[in-house]
């Protein structure tokens, strides 16, 4: 297999007898503290026991039935602060707080079912009657997915509008492909698909109210979950620099088509990304896989101050990366051409806790320095775009242009318009996406029901 089919290949997961020994590990907790700590209610505890009990069938209808991106979630999910963090079969005790034993590894077996349901073409949807009502969801990520199966499961008639030529949102165009790859993803969709979901894609809604207008337009409802795609930046005024990338671009580029031109950009030069969350984790280590020279995370706060998981940064630094904390970027160094040549920098020190609750950096005067590099990648935040207000205008928002909802319901404050995911959240997880959109499908049924 060549470099760039290793690139794009997910690795592989359990099988049918890793998967059951797995599940025999599982204590039967009367309490399932698994399943209490999934925020989409996969309902972990109830698929682990049937598959310990050899139900298969039954276990992955449990996923399913209750979370449509069942597949996606046991991959992406960073379950050692979710399910698996609660799992008894750890041993937690005072003396040992960090377990005396090892989790179930719930997001494997979750994976494995889900995958099995594949191979053995297992349905689990009966075709529902179709209903009168129509519902149009805006974005075709994880909070869109699941919003839309959760309602055509009882037979809404729901469209799904899609800027980008594919569906998926992060899951097609983020993540890189050998976390999450293409295969894997066409599966998910396609039983989204046979639920009898529409897709309008390179359709994307936009200018004065029109979101809204999808209410005078014949749907019945409107659910919002366009995420968040503008990339934040050091330095707005430097973006047609050669040689800087954001997070969204750089992913993107490496998932529609475009691999082999970025894979040139980056194989045997000097790259810097910028940035201590999991976006600037894929961004090296996809760096590191395109055989890059040297690969620098540049970070403003210290390592424990990284919100990326502690087994990524320790991935990271495995690799070979080289962490650069404390130093805050400034600006851009190029040539006349406008080609990057370095990147400058100030060295940053810890002062007292901000709003976060973490010490807040604040910059050394005098301690500027310029550091040579090819490549620049920017990963320090996805926002919303300028121009998302205009499209629902009288939908309440934050001043971080985050929708505001009701969180039991998911509503507005327009009457018939819902929301979730990560515009409303702000940058947040699959799982919780998936939350949202079943959280928000109920509440658009019970809405249309009066
Ligand atoms: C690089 C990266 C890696 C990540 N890795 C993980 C991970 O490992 N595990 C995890 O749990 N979470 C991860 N996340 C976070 C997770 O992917 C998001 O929280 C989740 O995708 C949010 O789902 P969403 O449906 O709100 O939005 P998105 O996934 O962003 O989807 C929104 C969709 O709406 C579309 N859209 C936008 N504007 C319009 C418009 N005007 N009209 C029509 N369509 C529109 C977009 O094109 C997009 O397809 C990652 C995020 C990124 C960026
Ligand atoms: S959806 Fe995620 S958090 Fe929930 S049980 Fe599955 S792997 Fe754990």
């Amino acid at each position: 297999m060549s470099n760039a089919e290793k690139f794009k290949r997910m690795s592989r997961g359990l099988d049918l007898a890793q998967a059951v020994a797995e599940a025999d590990r599982c204590l039967l907790c009367h309490d399932a503290p698994c399943s209490e700590a999934c925020p989409a209610d996969t309902k972990p505890a109830e698929f682990i026991r049937k598959l310990r009990f050899k139900n298969v069938t039954g276990a992955i209808r449990t996923i399913k039935e209750n979370n449509i991106l069942g597949g996606a979630c046991g991959v992406l999910c960073p379950t050692s602060r979710l399910c698996e963090e609660k799992c008894s079969a750890m041993f937690k005790s005072q003396d040992r707080p960090e377990g005396a034993d090892h989790p179930i590894q719930i997001g494997a077996i979750q994976r494995f079912l889900v995958e099995h349901s594949w191979d053995r073409d297992f349905i689990v949807f009966e075709k529902p009657t179709v209903r009168p009502e129509k519902v149009a969801v805006v974005g075709s990520g994880p909070g869109g997915l699941s919003c839309a199966a959760e309602l055509a499961k009882d037979g809404y008639q729901v469209t799904v509008l899609e800027a980008k030529p594919e569906p998926g949102g992060v899951l097609r165009y983020g993540v890189v492909s050998y976390r999450f790859d293409m295969d894997f993803l066409a599966h998910e969709m396609d039983d989204i698909k046979a639920l009898g979901v529409q897709f309008q894609c390179n359709s994307a809604v936009s200018g004065k109210a029109g979101a809204e207008e999808l209410m005078q337009n014949g749907f019945d409802a409107v659910f919002l979950a366009p995420g968040l795609w503008a990339a934040a930046s050091i330095k707005s005024t430097g973006r047609d620099i050669d040689g800087l990338f954001s997070s969204v671009d750089y992913l993107s580029a490496l998932r529609d088509g475009r691999f082999e031109e970025v894979e040139k950009k980056i194989q045997g030069k000097t790259v810097a990304v910028i940035g201590g969350g999991s976006v600037a984790m894929d961004c090296i280590e996809s760096a590191v896989r395109l055989e890059a020279k040297d690969v620098y995370l540049i970070y403003r706060r210290s390592y424990c101050q990284m919100p990326a998981e502690a087994d990524e940064r320790i991935e990271a630094l495995d690799c070979g990366v080289h962490f650069l904390l404390l130093n805050q970027p400034l600006d851009y160094v190029t040539d006349d051409q406008n080609r990057l040549l370095g990147l400058r920098l100030v060295r940053t020190r810890l002062a007292e806790p901000d709003g976060s609750g973490r010490r807040r950096p604040e910059n050394i005067e005098g301690s500027e320095w310029i550091m040579d590099t090819d490549v620049v990648i920017e990963a320090i935040g996805n926002i919303a775009p300028e121009d998302s207000p205009q499209w629902y205008p009288n939908v309440n928002i934050d001043d971080k242009k985050l929708i505001k909802v009701d969180p039991a319901t998911g509503k507005t404050s327009l009457d018939g318009i819902f929301a979730g995911g990560d515009i409303v959240r702000g940058p947040a997880l699959v799982v919780q996406a998936v939350a949202d959109g079943k959280l928000a499908a109920a509440a658009i049924k019970e809405y249309l029901r009066k």
